[in-house]
């Protein structure tokens, strides 16, 4: 996401607006100048928009209406690591010299600012706002960051300001998972030179289920130490956020979804699955764990979850958890693979892995399916191999007649990874019946061994 300073000079609201965009009182409003104030950077959020605050710390220690210079460097040094500043001006009180001071080091910067007209809402604010437009940084966006008011306005600003690219991340987190990689034909053809596995490179994996399915408790284990729930956003910010650790040497980036943190707070836990939660986790992730209580497996959202899942194209691995609380463990495994095939189509041969997460037993077991299926996620089949099995598969079991003329499939090769895709050259690209398709995909994720990963099939004219 991209980095924001707030700048302005003592006592113009400059913490409030912290707290309103932090969405906790990390700072403390104080309505006297020169009160310290302990301000960290935050996760900020502005309706969709998602940015991080700078810390600008200790620039309330200086006397209201000077710039000395202690001040004036941790605010030139806030600006030039930010993409953007947020300059607030005062426009109940008026502007003052300070205002003029720090609007020609914002200036000279050459950097992207707003000008924010804060305490808007005051009686007699008018003629601040109007003295705001003559420090040249173009119009002031009224705002009143204590009452909320003008947000929408201030969102347009910056979206304005830095360009929507920008404001909606193609450096968003969401976007370094993002799928669907095209294969070159060259990649296509010999892919183990040309694109080996990385296992150097973070696995960005994501934890979801239904509530009380028992993901925190597994991600406490995991991680070893309750540290998911310490940390100054714990149980505050609704964001997704995550950790890096590592598994037998393999950095993995974990994705907690908002719920997962909330175990100390109990009301929370009355708290509904939201799915966007959950989708935004997906997101993020390449790999994602869907946590069944084992218990009572099978409810609709978990079934919701799972087909979410795999409809955003990522591999998944299902854990089901609390199996210490099973126990005739032959026979509910038995059912639990029976149902999951039957009920979970879209997902056939998804590993799943029972697991307490509470006792951390079969834990390595789950975390060995994920590399696995991450593995598999990634998948590059050469064109060599695809053909020959294309055609072996073809002869065994021919495709049907379409208007008295059988069905032709000449030609095969993977057009992306991530998840895997294929394009096969037909006859008649728009009569291949579903069943033959599923034939094709049931196959190809048995002779490759790709479990656990959507597979898709596209036809193309050609013979
Ligand atoms: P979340 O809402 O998915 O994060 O679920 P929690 O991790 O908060 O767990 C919900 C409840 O299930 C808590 O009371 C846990 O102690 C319990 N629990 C979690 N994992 C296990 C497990 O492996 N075995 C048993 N017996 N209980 C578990």
């Amino acid at each position: 996401s991209f980095k924001v300073a707030i700048v302005g000079r003592p006592n113009v609201g400059k913490s409030t607006l912290f707290n309103r965009l932090v969405g906790q009182k990390l700072a403390l409003v104080d309505d006297t100048p020169g009160v310290t104030r302990d301000r960290r950077p935050g996760d900020a959020r502005l309706f969709d928009l998602r940015f991080t605050i700078i810390d600008t710390a200790g620039l309330e220690e200086a006397a209201a209406d000077t710039l000395p210079g202690r001040m004036r460097a941790q605010t030139e040094a806030a600006i030039d690591e930010a993409d953007l500043s947020l300059f607030l001006v005062d426009a109940k009180a008026g502007l003052t010299p300070a205002d003029n001071t720090l609007a020609d080091l914002l200036r000279r910067r050459g950097k992207p600012v707003v000008l924010v007209a804060n305490k808007a809402e005051a009686r007699g604010s008018d003629g601040g706002f109007y003295d705001a437009f003559a420090l040249g940084l173009g119009e002031p966006c009224p705002i009143s960051a204590e009452h909320g008011q003008g947000m929408n306005d201030l969102r347009e600003a910056i979206i304005e300001a830095i360009g929507p690219d920008r404001a909606f991340g193609k450096d968003d987190p969401a976007e370094e998972a993002r799928t669907d990689v095209m294969l070159t034909r060259e990649e296509a053809e010999n892919p183990e030179e040309a694109a080996p596995y990385d296992d150097t490179k973070p696995m960005r994996v994501a934890i979801v289920g239904r509530p009380n399915a028992g993901k925190s408790t597994l991600i406490n284990t995991l991680l070893g130490e309750e540290r998911m729930l310490t940390g100054p956003e714990a149980g505050i910010t609704r964001d997704s956020i995550s950790v890096e650790w590592e598994w037998k040497g393999r950095p993995i980036k974990l994705f907690d979804t908002a719920g997962m943190r909330r175990k100390a707070r109990v009301q929370e836990k009355l708290e509904k699955l939201s799915v966007a939660d959950a989708l935004r986790a997906i997101r993020f992730a390449e790999c994602v764990v869907i946590v069944f209580d084992a218990t009572i497996p099978f409810e609709k959202q978990d079934l919701q979850i799972v087909d979410l899942v795999i409809r955003e194209g990522r591999a998944a691995v299902l854990a089901f958890n609390k199996w210490d609380l099973i126990e005739d463990r032959q026979a509910v495994l038995a059912d639990l693979r029976e149902k999951t095939d039957r009920l979970l189509p879209q997902a056939r041969g998804i590993r799943a892995v029972p697991i307490s997460g509470e006792r951390g037993t079969g834990v390595d077991r789950l975390m060995q399916a994920i590399s696995d299926t991450d593995r598999v996620w990634n998948r590059r089949i050469s064109t060599a191999r695809l053909n020959r099995w294309l055609e072996a598969q073809t002869v065994s079991h021919p495709p049907p007649a379409v208007s008295g003329r059988r069905l032709r499939m000449k030609y095969m090769t993977q057009v992306k990874a991530r998840p895997p895709g294929f394009m096969i050259s037909c006859t008649r690209p728009d009569a291949v019946p579903e069943s033959y398709i599923r034939y094709l995909i049931n196959g190809l994720r048995n002779d490759f061994d790709m479990p656990g990963v959507p597979i898709r099939i596209h036809f193309r004219a050609g013979d």
